[in-house]
C-alpha cells in the first residue's frame, strides 16, 4: 500500500509539473520571459505557480491573444498529460481529452478566471474554445520539450531562469 500511495503521490507532482511547464512552454513559444516555476505541496495536494513577464495592461492584439494562449495552456497540457500517463489510465479510467480537462478543472479556475478577465477588455480577442485548440496544437507539436521539463521541475520543485 505505501508503494501505491507514494505512486499517487509523485504522479500529483508530475501532474503539477505539466501544467506549470504547459505555461512555461507557450510563453516562451510566443515570446514571454519566464521567470521561474515552483511547486508546493498545499491541503494535502500539490500547488504551483509559473512567473512569466507578461504585461496584463498591453492594448497589443497579438499579445493580448499570447496571454490568452498561455493562460489555458497550463489546463491544456495536465489534461494531455493525464491522457498519456499509464498511472492516471489506471487510476482514473479514462483516455479522451475531455474527461482528463473535466478531472482537473476544478485546480485551474484562477486561469480561467484570469483568461475571462482579460478577453472582457478585449471581446475581439480569441474565444475560450479558439485559444485551447491553439495551444493544443502548440503542445502537441512540443511535447518532448513539455515532458522534459515537467519531469525536471518535478523532481526540483523550482526553476528559476
Ligand atoms: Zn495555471
Amino acid at each position: 500500500m505505501k508503494q501505491q500511495k507514494s505512486l499517487i503521490a509523485s504522479s500529483e507532482w508530475l501532474s503539477a509539473a505539466a501544467h506549470e511547464a504547459g505555461h512555461a512552454v507557450v510563453a516562451s513559444l510566443r515570446g514571454f520571459p519566464v521567470r521561474s516555476l515552483r511547486l508546493w505541496s498545499e491541503n494535502g495536494g500539490v500547488a504551483g505557480m509559473a512567473s512569466i513577464d507578461i504585461n496584463e495592461r498591453t492594448t497589443d492584439p497579438e499579445e493580448i491573444n499570447g496571454y490568452l494562449l498561455v493562460s489555458v495552456a497550463g489546463h491544456e497540457a495536465q489534461a494531455r498529460w493525464a491522457t498519456e500517463r499509464e498511472g492516471h489510465r489506471n487510476l482514473f479510467g479514462f483516455r479522451d481529452h475531455g474527461s482528463a480537462l473535466d478531472l482537473t478543472r476544478a485546480g485551474c479556475r484562477h486561469d480561467l478566471d484570469l483568461f475571462h478577465q482579460m478577453r472582457r477588455r478585449h471581446p475581439a480577442a480569441l474565444t475560450e474554445a479558439a485559444a485551447r485548440t491553439h495551444a493544443r496544437i502548440l503542445l502537441r507539436r512540443h511535447w518532448p520539450r513539455l515532458q522534459r521539463l515537467a519531469t525536471r521541475l518535478a523532481r526540483a520543485k523550482h526553476l528559476t531562469y
